[in-house]
């Protein structure tokens, strides 16, 4: 067997060619050529006139044997008449554009999906960076149906990447759950360029969408898809509570004379946070003194425990008066922030019960809003937002990899 014919098997392309081997600085280099005489074009696949060539172009394909394997080859150019216009010619182991192989790629891709950053980025050998850049490709060529076809029930959030400076709304199908759709931003435009795509007949189809109480997604939310119910996610809520209590909590740090007081207060914070079942039995002493140890603090804890009480009844007539006894209680407290709180919770009760009636939320695609924001986190790498998207539909929207082996006689 001629060691060209042995390459070529090795390398599992196909129409691929080997015409030599040799080895560089970097590890081996095997010189290819498609089978195909003339040349295609890339842009519509056709056969066309060879214009000129591009010398030594290089691409990545699978390591063999632990050692870096570049193929090279001289690319052409072709004069194309159907596009009328010069392009490079199509190369049958990679896509237009990309200095890997296909099945570099795939790999690549696989990996992402399950391992860190710096895992993918040491066993391939490429910049995390660029592993953003080939996610991408990898998602494109598996994208067969449009994932948004068929929505009826949606869910809309908002990730923060790059420590926290810039976000991406993200829209989930909660009865697939999975990621269907991302772009940079989290204002109105966002979310309206979300219905641009979709287009009037399937935002027609929509019949209930659960986002936070933002005044940007509810506006999208009731200009493109007027018949849809919105529901207000109630950890959303849950979360304004929170926020409120840590508010009065810090106040009365501040107003707080003596320092054992002071003290006292500062350690209850993570108490205050828990549900009351979660509590340690350190915790739960600490509460237990709050009552006579700080009236306001205990009443603004009282509060957000009454509103996630409510948020988990069933019935809706029943949460609607509760509710609305929940929101005159925090109105008289005398606490501004849950005086703040009770003011959004009423100008957003109907959202906020079409949770109870549905169950609905985001949190019941919990599971998959929990790995979003892990793999947002893993892409704080990536220099765009675009490369981020990739990775969230890469890891969120089904898509199936394998790692990728070939053996003699099986292409790629
Ligand atoms: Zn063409």
């Amino acid at each position: 067997m001629r060691v060209t014919s042995l390459l070529r098997a090795l390398l599992g392309l196909k129409s691929t060619y080997v015409t030599s081997v040799g080895f560089d600085a970097l590890g081996l280099v095997a010189v290819v050529k498609p089978t195909w005489r003339r040349p295609r074009c890339s842009r519509c696949g056709r056969r066309g006139r060879g214009y000129d060539r591009q010398r030594e172009r290089r691409w990545r394909h699978l390591d063999l044997a632990g050692m870096r394997l570049e193929l090279c080859y001289d690319t052409r150019r072709v004069d194309c008449r159907h596009c009328d216009a010069v392009v490079v010619e199509q190369v049958p182991w990679a896509d237009t554009g990309s200095w890997f192989t296909r099945p570099f790629e795939d790999q690549v891709g696989y990996l992402a999906q399950r391992c860190d950053q710096s895992t993918v980025s040491r066993q391939m050998r490429v910049a995390w960076e660029t592993v953003g850049r080939i996610v991408q490709r990898v998602v494109a060529r598996r994208e067969d149906d449009d994932p948004l076809d068929g929505l009826t029930i949606i869910g809309v959030d908002e990730l923060s990447y790059r420590r926290h400076h810039e976000y991406v709304t993200v829209v989930v199908d909660h009865i697939r759950g999975r990621v269907v759709w991302a772009s940079p931003g989290k204002n109105a435009e966002t979310l309206l360029a979300f219905f641009a795509e979709l287009g009037p007949e399937r935002a027609g189809n929509l019949e209930a969408v659960t986002i936070d109480m933002s005044g940007a997604y509810i506006k999208a939310v009731t200009e493109a898809s007027p018949q849809a119910q919105i529901i207000f996610d109630r950890f959303h809520v849950q979360r304004l509570a929170h926020e409120a209590l840590d508010e009065v909590r810090r106040d009365e740090v501040r107003e707080a004379i003596e320092e054992d007081e002071r003290r006292g207060i500062k350690n209850t914070r993570w108490a205050l946070r828990k549900n009351p079942w979660n509590l340690t039995r350190v915790e739960r002493e600490r509460l237990s003194r709050l009552p006579k140890a700080n009236r306001r603090l205990y009443r603004a804890y009282m509060l957000k425990e009454a509103l996630i009480a409510v948020l988990d009844r069933r019935q809706v007539n029943v949460a609607a008066k509760k509710l609305r006894e929940w929101i005159s209680w925090a109105t008289r407290s005398r606490l501004a922030p849950f005086r703040r709180l009770a003011g959004t919770i009423r100008k957003h009760s109907e959202g906020i019960l079409a949770y109870v009636r549905s169950g609905l939320s985001n949190g019941r695609t919990e599971g998959l809003n929990g790995k979003a924001r892990t793999i947002t986190r893993r892409a704080y790498g990536f220099h765009s937002a675009h490369a981020l998207i990739a990775l969230l539909r890469l890891c969120c929207s089904g898509i199936q990899l394998s790692p990728v082996f070939l053996w003699p006689g099986s292409t790629h």
